[in-house]
């Protein structure tokens, strides 16, 4: 059977990642690399536990956890990591391990997941080997997407556009933010979502201008802006998706300002290139909001990796000079918020392979009016 005829998700991609993750090593003239964020032990092995440490050497790749998860962990890593269940503590363990690797000295850890009190173990405990810091080994491979990964993003994707299709006609003045949020996420799980991403956003009239905010007991009126910011997870991969409704008849200055996001959403998801920096991918939609004259209305940033995480690598932003690589999928999610009267947000989430952009949400960006 050749590669194409092997559906996506059914190859075992864990040793691709683990020899580029070691070129990545040999490259920083590291000689092992500790992974002690959760979304990386998962993508380097497929443990989902909340509790792990990983060393990753030129030859091995062991893999620490508590006996809770004796069994999930031989289901989820087979023979992806030699795993050693630890009765007492994770770092006991790890010391114990790291003792038994030769020609083993440099070791990098994650410096952005790392807590201070564990960094205090390396320097105490730890002090025979030399700790380096590193910063997004892992994450620069899981910014690109494999087959199987992008599959499990669609079906997330999926989900959530059937959870909003069903939630919309459930809509009505009168409910509350919290009472939309779950019927929304009601339907998240019927679909199939594993877990949310984060707590579903709904944000009704003038709390539609704040761009994070949480489900509140306002209670939805005629005339309101409602705001749903929302995902849905499967195999551990995230969605992301934001729909911005009108109750009722939409006013003149609500078109407005709609459209103007729909076409800067529109703008930057069909601009986003190979070798764009994150940068210019940000000021498509940021320059064309300022010439519209709501330039100040457009505080965050256009967007971020989704995977493993729902915020990861590359983040498209004012600062980011990097290079967008083939075959990351990203949010396109610019806003105009305005204190006090409401705001507009239309996120999606796109690939971007060598071919261009496509847009993997398929949910309409029309103005739709709730009746
Ligand atoms: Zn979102
Ligand atoms: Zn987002």
């Amino acid at each position: 059977m050749s590669g194409a005829d092997v559906p996506p998700g059914s190859i075992d991609t864990r040793p691709t990642r683990l020899a580029v993750l070691r070129d990545a090593l040999a490259r920083a003239d590291l000689d092992a690399l500790l992974v002690s964020s959760l979304a990386n032990v998962r993508y380097l092995t497929g443990f989902s536990g909340s509790n792990a440490l990983l060393v990753i050497t030129a030859k091995d790749c062991i893999l620490l956890t508590d006996s809770r998860y004796a069994t999930q962990v031989e289901e989820e890593v087979g023979g992806a990591a030699t795993v050693r269940i630890e009765s007492t503590n994770l770092w006991t363990g790890l010391w114990a391990q790291l003792g038994t690797l030769t020609s083993v000295e440099r070791i990098g850890f994650e410096s952005t997941h790392l807590l201070h009190r564990d960094f205090a173990r390396l320097l105490e405990q730890g002090n025979r080997w030399s700790w380096r810091p590193t910063t997004d080994m892992v994450e620069t491979l899981r910014a690109v997407k494999d087959a199987g990964e992008l599959a499990h993003i669609e079906r997330a994707i999926a989900m959530a556009e059937t959870a909003l299709r069903h939630t919309i006609p459930m809509l009505h003045a009168g409910l509350t933010e919290t009472a939309v949020a779950g019927i929304l996420e009601r339907h998240l799980r019927d679909a199939g979502s594993e877990a949310f991403p984060f707590p579903s956003i709904v944000a009704s009239g003038p709390r539609s201008a704040l761009p994070h905010a949480r489900a509140g007991d306002r209670v939805l009126e005629v005339g309101d802006f409602v705001l749903l910011d929302f995902g849905a997870v499967t195999a551990g991969y995230c969605s992301d998706i934001t729909r911005t409704f009108v109750l009722g008849r939409a006013s003149d200055e609500q078109r407005e300002v709609y459209d103007i996001v729909r076409e800067a959403n529109l703008r930057a998801s069909g601009a986003l290139r190979v070798g764009m920096t994150g940068m210019a991918a940000d000021a498509v939609a940021r320059d064309y909001i300022a010439a519209r004259g709501f330039g100040e209305a457009f505080g965050h940033s256009l967007g971020h990796g989704i995977g493993l995480e729902v915020h990861e690598e590359p983040r498209l932003a004012r600062v980011v000079e990097s290079p967008l690589a083939a075959g990351t999928v990203v949010t396109i999610e610019p806003g105009i918020y305005r204190a006090g009267w409401g705001g507009v947000r239309i996120e999606d989430d796109v690939f971007l392979s060598v071919a261009g952009p496509r847009v993997l949400t398929g949910f309409p960006r029309d103005l739709h009016e709730l009746s």
